[in-house]
C-alpha cells in the first residue's frame, strides 16, 4: 500500500493508494503549529488510513522550501515552528518506510503534468497564481534530479517597482498574487470587480508567462490557484491577447488552461512521482539498520 501526503499551512491531506494511479481513501485534517503534533496526527492518520495494511512506500509534498537533500524545509511560510526540523526522518520513524518530500508547487505541477490537462504534452510550464505566485517545469513527465523547486513569482517584470514579500523589488508575485492585491487595494482579490485592476494584472501576468516561454519553452501553460480559478480571477482570454502581442520569438504561443486537479493536485503529482521514479532501497536499509 502507497501513503501520499500534501501537508499545507493549514491543512494536511493524508491518502493511501494501492495502484499508484488512483486513491482509494483520503483524509485531511488540520496542520498543527507544532512539529511535534504534526508528526504525531501524521502517523495517527497514515494508521486509520491504512487499515493496518503494510505501507510499502510514502511519497507526499509540503509548502516551503527544501533543502538540497530534500530532508528539511529551511523556509516554512505559514508554519515558522516546522522550518529546519528534520522532517523526512521524523515522517520515516512515524510509519517505517522511506519518505521522499517534494515541494509542493513542483508537486502540482507534476500532478498536472501526468494526471491532468497537461498528459498530452512534453514540456509543461505550471504556475500557480494564489497568496504567492509559484510554478515548475516539468518535462517528460519528470522533475529535475535534486531539484528543490522554481521561483518564476520572483521573476522581476519592473525594475523599479513595487517592494515583493521577499523584499525584492518589481517581481511578479508583487503585482499578481492575493497577498498583492490586498496590498495594493486592500481588499481581498474575490470583492474587487474593477476591470481595470483585472486588466492590469491580466497584463503583467502576461509579461511574467511572456518570461516563462522565452526561457522554459513550454509546449503547454497550466495556470491554478485562486487568482485564476477563484469566483473573481485573471482573465486566460486577456492574458493571450497582451502575450500574442508580446511575443515576437516562437512563431505562436503555447495554449494556456487552466489547472484541473483542484485540491488534490499535490497527492496527484506524489503518485506521479512514484511513477516516474524508483524509491532508493539504501534509504529503507539504513531505516532498519
Ligand atoms: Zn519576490
Amino acid at each position: 500500500m502507497i501513503l501520499i501526503f500534501d501537508i499545507g499551512g493549514t491543512k494536511m491531506r493524508l491518502a493511501v493508494s494501492k495502484n499508484s494511479k488512483t486513491i482509494l481513501r483520503s483524509k485531511i485534517v488540520g496542520t498543527p503549529e507544532s512539529f511535534k503534533d504534526g508528526i504525531t496526527l501524521f502517523k495517527e492518520t497514515a494508521k486509520e488510513l491504512s487499515k493496518g495494511e503494510k505501507i510499502d512506500k510514502c511519497v507526499g509534498c509540503i509548502a516551503g522550501l527544501l533543502d538540497k537533500k530534500g530532508e528539511k524545509i529551511i523556509n516554512s511560510p505559514n508554519k515558522k515552528e516546522w522550518s529546519g526540523k528534520p522532517l523526512k526522518n521524523s515522517l520515516e520513524k512515524a510509519i517505517g518506510v522511506p519518505v521522499k518530500i517534494l515541494n509542493d508547487t513542483v508537486a502540482a505541477g507534476l500532478g498536472e503534468a501526468v494526471f491532468g490537462k497537461g498528459k498530452r504534452f512534453n514540456i509543461v510550464a505550471y504556475l500557480t497564481v494564489s497568496t504567492g505566485v509559484g510554478g515548475a517545469r516539468i518535462a517528460y513527465k519528470n522533475i529535475g534530479k535534486g531539484l528543490i523547486g522554481f521561483e518564476p513569482g520572483h521573476q522581476i517584470i519592473a525594475p523599479e517597482g513595487l517592494f515583493c514579500g521577499c523584499r525584492g523589488k518589481g517581481h511578479l508575485e508583487a503585482y499578481i498574487s492575493g497577498t498583492a492585491f490586498q496590498n495594493r487595494y486592500g481588499r481581498d482579490a474575490e470583492n474587487i470587480k474593477d476591470p481595470k485592476i483585472w486588466n492590469e494584472a491580466a497584463q503583467n501576468l502576461a509579461v511574467g508567462l511572456n518570461n516563462v516561454i522565452v526561457f522554459w519553452t513550454p509546449d503547454v501553460i497550466i495556470l491554478g490557484g485562486s487568482m485564476m480559478l477563484g469566483k473573481s480571477h485573471i482573465s486566460i482570454p486577456l492574458v493571450k491577447d497582451y502575450l500574442k502581442k508580446m511575443e515576437t520569438i516562437f512563431p505562436k504561443i503555447p495554449p494556456i488552461i487552466k489547472a484541473s486537479l483542484g485540491d488534490e493536485t499535490g497527492l496527484y503529482g506524489a503518485l506521479a512521482y512514484l511513477k516516474a521514479n524508483r524509491l532508493s532501497e539504501k534509504t529503507r536499509a539504513d531505516l532498519h539498520s
